[in-house]
């Protein structure tokens, strides 16, 4: 750490705008980068951080007991997720992108990156989430620089070939409904644009659950 200092103390380096944070709005330094992190005071996009928990939190591919978990059964309580959230941001506005990080680096794991079509929307839900609770855990949402996902995402991981894997700076943004078993109903269509790149959330029956968890957000934010 101190080394670390030491070596960009006095340089360029500390007066240049951190390309990471500037282009994917995250940065392994975090507050401890050498270069400067420009957070926005607002901004049609928000991120919500360390968000998605995985069932495979502790080791991949096996749950807190230790007994695998299906790549079914992991992209089903991943679709859930994604369905739930983007429920309640659309409630704020048209969500234009609706992206959440598959990387495993701390800085990234769990991220969700919502852009809205206005920025006044992507405020309300900021304001609105600000001091929220999922699933027991406290909301944390910041503005993000991110605009442009193109420049954000790997491009590689979506052709499945980025050999950085979860360690990779770039956005691993998940997929939605790679599965031919929401090809063969009809797709829920929701207010507004849905997100980019035709990932819209999965058709799903058993919303109860659902709406229990949603409920609760609101309760828990009562209670506080
Ligand atoms: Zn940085
Ligand atoms: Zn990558």
């Amino acid at each position: 750490m101190a080394e670390h200092l030491a070596s960009i103390f006095g340089t360029e380096k500390d007066r240049v705008n951190c390309p990471f944070y500037f282009k994917i709005g995250a940065c392994r330094h975090g507050d401890r980068c050498s270069r400067l992190h420009n957070r926005p005071t607002t901004s049609p996009t928000i991120v919500l951080a360390n968000m998605y928990q995985r069932p495979d939190m502790i080791t991949p591919g096996v749950d807190a007991q230790g007994v695998a978990i299906a790549p079914e059964k992991m992209q089903e309580h991943f679709e859930d997720f994604y369905e739930d959230i983007y429920e309640e941001l659309s409630k704020f506005g048209e969500v234009e992108t609706l992206n959440v990080c598959d990387n495993l680096a701390d800085h990234m794991i769990g991220n969700v990156y919502v852009q809205f079509r206005e920025e006044e929307q992507a405020v309300a839900a900021h304001n609105a989430l600000q001091g929220r609770f999922y699933s027991g855990r406290p909301i944390i949402v910041e503005y993000s620089p991110v605009t442009d996902f193109r420049e954000a995402t790997c491009r590689q991981f979506e052709e499945n070939s980025c050999n950085r894997g979860g360690y990779c700076n770039f956005m691993h943004v998940k997929q939605i409904g790679r599965h031919d078993r929401y090809d063969d109903g009809p797709r829920r269509r929701y207010g507004g644009s849905p997100p980019r790149r035709g990932r819209s959330p999965p058709a799903r029956e058993n919303s109860e659950e659902r709406r229990a968890k949603i409920e609760q957000w609101n309760r828990e934010r009562e209670e506080k």
